[in-house]
């Protein structure tokens, strides 16, 4: 009960950010980025394993964009010229010119690794199709349902490929759901084709989103587990689950990642200990709100800290 885990993404170390900007320029061979990327995955591993989180991420420090990583790797994808995101920010964005085709596994190789260093299991980390399809043009199909159901049986590949390696979890995002919800049963039913007939455990991960849209549709994601940020709203959002007897296991964001304050133990303690109220123990799986990508190396382990010291902590006063 309460097992402690990371949501996906952790900062990359300075000099992985320095060879992959140099990497773009053609200053690093693909390799020696390579051994970059294994030994910054060697690092958080270690230092998840030290803390005593229960279930590992490789951190996915390989990866930039988390549908460009995919869509780079996909049949049928090309790039976009720059594209304005917000302010000055300009990025490629994916264009789905032609039909979907899974050309090889993606991330079963990262995840053979990381799991290979670890005992613990290590949760393969997947985009979700309706997420791939929302941050992409598309210019083939006729309509948005027909590109995300066809994302979603590259997607359903992927999934059953890291079910056959031994992934115990599987995760599959879907933040775009958060900034649509009106198209909350097209992501549902593009989902439903990934996960149909796993065994695996399959989680989901939203944030940031429309709550009141996209809550009372929660319970119908075909999913395992639904892990959500709860400390960047305070924990309000418990409100919401109170009396609905959610069957659903659910991932509890303890620590706000878009913040540099480091929580004390005591208070994540007593934000567990409110949630003990909605939910069962079995049924929480404690974590951070969202990838910790944006923090600090320093910030995101210390936060990890605390997730995991909590977690503990409350688990212990429920034995005893
Ligand atoms: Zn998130």
């Amino acid at each position: 009960m309460l097992l402690t885990t990371s949501v996906g993404s952790l900062p990359k170390p300075d000099y992985l950010m320095k060879a992959r900007s140099q990497a773009r320029k053609g200053e690093t061979s693909a390799s020696a980025l390579r051994e970059l990327e294994e030994r910054a995955t060697r690092d958080w591993i270690r230092f998840q394993e030290e803390v005593g989180m229960d279930i590992i991420v490789d951190g996915e420090q390989y990866r930039g964009d988390m549908v460009a990583y995919f869509a780079e790797q996909l049949g049928g994808f090309r790039q976009s010229e720059l594209v304005r995101s917000y302010g000055n920010r300009y990025y490629r964005k994916p264009i789905i010119a032609g039909p979907v085709k899974r050309l090889r596994p993606i991330t079963v190789e990262w995840w053979r690794f990381a799991q290979g260093l670890t005992s613990r299991p290590v949760k393969g980390m997947l985009t979700g199709p309706y997420t791939i399809m929302d941050w992409s043009f598309n210019e083939h199909y006729p309509s948005r349902r027909a590109a995300t159901l066809a994302i979603a049986q590259v997607v359903r590949e992927e999934a059953r490929d890291l079910e056959r390696a031994g992934a115990q979890y599987i995760q599959v995002d879907e933040p775009a759901i958060s900034t649509r919800p009106e198209e909350m049963d097209l992501a549902i039913e593009a989902l439903g084709v990934v996960t149909k007939g796993l065994r695996a455990q399959t989680i989901t991960h939203i944030c940031y989103g429309d709550f009141k849209t996209i809550g009372p549709k929660l319970h119908r994601l075909p999913v395992d587990q639904i892990d959500l940020e709860f400390a960047n709203r305070n924990f309000e959002l418990l409100r919401f689950f109170k009396g609905r007897r959610f069957a659903k296991a659910v991932g509890l964001g303890v620590v706000d990642v878009h913040s540099h304050r480091i929580e004390p133990v005591d208070e994540v303690i007593a934000n567990l200990k409110k949630a003990l109220k909605v939910f069962k123990p079995e049924q929480i799986y404690v974590d951070p709100d969202c990838g910790l990508k944006t923090r600090t190396p320093e910030e995101a382990q210390e936060k990890l800290r605390v997730v995991v010291q909590a977690a503990r902590a409350v688990r212990e006063s429920l034995v005893n």
